[in-house]
């Protein structure tokens, strides 16, 4: 098999932070300080209310803006929801789907994911879509079971072809918000449980190419770490990415 050139990621997701006004003017700031950067891309999840102002603020950069979820349905009488398309008209490119706090709080399940999956590529959305086990789950020596079931419930029905531009997450919840990081041989470990479903279930090539991120308080104190491992090819980064210059250092992790 020829070497990887898979290009990592760095996604910053933001939760339930920042109005519009401070994603503007961390997003101001950021472009400067990630401006001659290259080699990996970037992405930031706002708030809803703040994405569209955010796709204006990173206009002419690499940067590029994800929503944190939305609803399957393109529109429709669903009080408080949002569409793929809607995402896409607010210049999203990219959105988070399955986010552990999701399946927490708001009842998302593996069936729930693989239909915003669905939905999210057919608007032109790329998805971002996390699976990871919870402390008792890995405990009790579920973890496998538990990435299994995740990663074949949530990409249902994809084909090579459909699974190009999907990113996946692993992100053990009792790593996320924690200050409790995987060691890397704990993500790498998880990462190739997970490819090598995707080699059964996709074929070796989709499996090279799909990029894993590992997910659960990346800082700028553990990102080389995480990152040298071959298996890891970027990190969804919650808390540590709120701040620019702390974000900017994690895309800086090569110098
Ligand atoms: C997350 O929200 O996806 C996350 C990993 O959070 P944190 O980095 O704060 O653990």
């Amino acid at each position: 098999m020829a070497a990887t050139t898979r290009t990592p990621v760095l996604a910053g997701n933001w939760k339930m932070y920042k109005t519009v006004q401070e994603t503007v003017a961390y997003l101001n700031e950021f472009k400067i300080l990630v401006q001659y950067t290259e080699g990996c891309e970037i992405v930031i999840a706002p708030a809803f209310p703040a994405l569209a102002a955010a796709a204006d603020a990173v206009r002419g950069s690499r940067i590029r803006i994800a929503a944190q979820n939305f609803h399957w349905e393109s529109e429709g009488a669903f009080t408080g929801e949002v569409s793929a398309p809607m995402l896409r008209a607010a210049g999203c490119s990219d959105v988070i789907i399955g986010h552990s706090e999701r399946r927490q709080y708001f009842g998302e399940t593996d069936e729930t994911v693989n239909r915003r999956v669905l939905a999210a590529l057919e608007a032109g959305l790329r998805p971002i879509v996390c699976v990871g086990e919870t402390l008792d789950q890995r405990e009790a020596n579920q973890t496998k079971d538990v990435l299994l079931r995740q990663i074949d419930g949530g990409l249902v029905s994809l084909t090579p072809e459909s699974m190009s531009p999907i990113i996946v997450a692993y992100e053990p919840v009792w790593a996320i918000g924690t200050g409790r990081t995987a060691t890397p041989e704990i993500a790498e470990e998880a990462h190739q449980i997970l490819r090598d479903r995707i080699r059964e279930n996709l074929g070796p090539e989709t499996a090279e190419a799909l990029r894993i991120l590992y997910g659960g308080s990346v800082r700028p104190a553990n990102i080389q770490g995480l990152m040298a491992r071959p298996g890891i090819d970027g990190g969804l980064i919650g808390g540590a990415s709120l701040d620019p210059a702390s974000m900017a250092a994690m895309i800086h992790y090569r110098s």
